[in-house]
This record gives structure tokens, sequence and C-alpha cells, in this order.
């Protein structure tokens, strides 16, 4: 298959849809991003990359950090993190409240909002700062030691980070934080603003698609976490539409309101879609469509 000749076509088919939706502006840097841009990159497993369109400009990854965050504290922390929060597919936005009363504190995965303030929350504890090992985990597997946070997005985010206070908190009414309300957030707010482009979360994802061993031969997580992880991805990975992206695209994947998507073909390559035009449940309309495009194209789903 010739993968460039491909990733050209989808870049042409998914016009259509490139700056359909809205730019997340809750968090107003993002706000001001231009719609019209729409990048997609492959890292096989075997070491090569392939991109087109816009995969060389930085962006907001946002949610997806919360891959990577929960990747690290298996790594270094193992299962203890799963009796702090659930493996279950919330339904409702990511920033939701409400199931966090009626479940007593336990978030009902580590992707949305009260779960990955959990996760962050563990990874400060084990690391001493969730974000700088996220960024470390990005920069040794992209190689590129230039991936950095955007303070001012980070910035824009915790002067407006009403909500994930209000989960922080009552999290820790709960008795579901180690470290104070204040340290996590900014924690967490920093590791979502870290910038990245298509090629570079390609390359990060990889590890993902290789049985969890990364860029340089060494084992991040073993065969089984990286299972594991995966499965959290397709079943909760897109918000409250993880059913719909079951459907078209096929594939486990994160999505981040900066408008990227990472998806993982296990054993074969992990992809990264940009597009920051966002549909009804969060997800990039253009990212969602190229995926759909791009599995329906080559059959590599895992179903
Ligand atoms: N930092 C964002 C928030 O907590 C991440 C949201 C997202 O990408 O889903 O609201």
């Amino acid at each position: 298959m010739d993968i460039q000749n491909l990733l050209d076509d989808i870049v042409g088919a998914v016009q259509p849809h490139v700056g359909q939706g809205n730019v997340a502006d809750y968090i107003p840097q993002l706000g001001a991003v231009d719609p019209h841009q729409f990048g997609i990159s492959i890292a096989t497993r075997d070491g090569d990359v392939y991109s087109s369109g816009d995969a060389h400009v930085p962006f907001s990854i946002q949610s997806i950090s919360k891959v990577f965050a929960l990747a690290l504290v298996l790594a270094f922390d193992g299962d203890g993190i799963w009796k702090r929060v659930f493996r279950e597919p919330s339904g409702n936005p990511f920033n939701s409240l409400i199931q966090l009363e009626s479940e007593d504190g336990i978030p009902r995965n580590p992707f949305i909002n009260a779960g990955a303030i959990v996760v962050s929350d563990r990874l400060l504890s084990v690391t001493g700062s969730a974000a700088l090992a996220v960024r470390d985990l990005m920069r040794r597997e992209t190689g590129n030691s230039t991936v950095a946070a955007d303070h001012y997005v980070a910035a824009s985010e915790l002067r407006n980070s009403h909500r994930n206070a209000s989960l922080a908190h009552f999290l820790a009414s709960c008795g579901n934080l180690e470290n104070p309300v204040e340290a996590v957030l900014e924690s967490y707010v920093e590791q979502c603003a870290l910038a990245m482009t298509c090629e570079d979360l390609a390359l990060a994802t990889r590890f993902l698609a290789a049985n969890g061993v990364g860029a340089d031969g060494t084992r991040l997580l073993s065969p089984a976490q990286t299972k594991r992880i995966n499965a959290v991805m397709l079943t909760c990975g897109t918000y409250d539409a993880a059913g719909e992206f079951a459907y078209r695209v096929g594939l486990p994947g994160k999505s981040g309101v900066g408008g990227g998507i990472v998806a993982v073909v296990p054993n074969k390559c992990a992809i990264s879609v940009w597009s920051p035009g966002l549909g009804r449940s969060g997800n990039s309309v253009a990212g969602v469509a190229a995926l759909d495009e791009f599995t329906t194209r080559t059959g590599w789903s895992v179903f």
C-alpha cells in the first residue's frame, strides 16, 4: 500500500469537513485558532513516518495527554490506580459533575476530566510533576526536545477552570485526592497545554501500536497493560461519542478539545489527525471523517 498517496488523498477527501463544527472557546486561547486547518500523520511500528496537510503545525493536545498520563501511572505504579477510578464509558459530557456524586467520588473512567484529575494526582505523587513526566515521555518518544507546554494556554485555562476546580474539590471531599487541589489542577492543566504536531503525536503514540515498546526499544508497558489502555481508549476515549467513533472508525482513539485525535492500529501503526472544528460531543469533525476514510479504505481496524 502507498501510504503517502493515501494520506494525500484523504487530505483532499476531507476538505468539505474542514472548518465545520466549532472551535472550543471555553479556553479563550483555543478560541483564537484558525479552524481551516487539517493535518494527518502515521507512524508505523517499523519506524516509518508519513504526513500530509498541516501535520507540522503545533496545536494544543488537551485531553490526548490523558492517555500518556495513564500510561505513566500504570508503568510506574501498577494497577493501584484502578481502586480510584473505574473503566466504564460515562455517556455524559467530559466535565460532568453528576456521576461523581452518585458514585462516591470514583470517576467513571480515566479519560473524563474527573478521572484524569485523579490520574494526574497520582502521577504528581509518584514523579513530583505530572506535567513534566508527560512532557518528558513525549520528548523521548518523538525525539523532539522542543516539545513543551504552551504557558498562555495553561494560564488561560487555569483562569477559567471553575468546573475542573469543582471536580477536584469534590474528589478531595471524598478522599480521592492525595495532593492539594491547586497543585493537582496546575499540573493537570499544564499537561493538557502541551503543544505538539500531528507528526509528534503519531510518534509518541506508536508504543501503543507496538505492544508497549518505546522508540528506543525499551519497554514502557507490558503487552497486557498496552492492551488495557487501548481497550479504555476504544470504550471511553472520544467523549460521549465513543459508540459513534467505534462505529465509524473502529479503532482505539483519544480526542482533545484542541481538535486532535490519536488512534491505534494494534501491531501496525499510530495515526494522528488534527482539525480544530469540533462536533457536538467535542471530537474534531474533519478528524473523525479522515479516520473513517482511512479505516474504510485500508480495512485496518480492530473489527
Ligand atoms: N484541559 C481541558 C479541560 O480540562 C481538556 C478537555 C479535553 O480536551 O477534553 O477542560
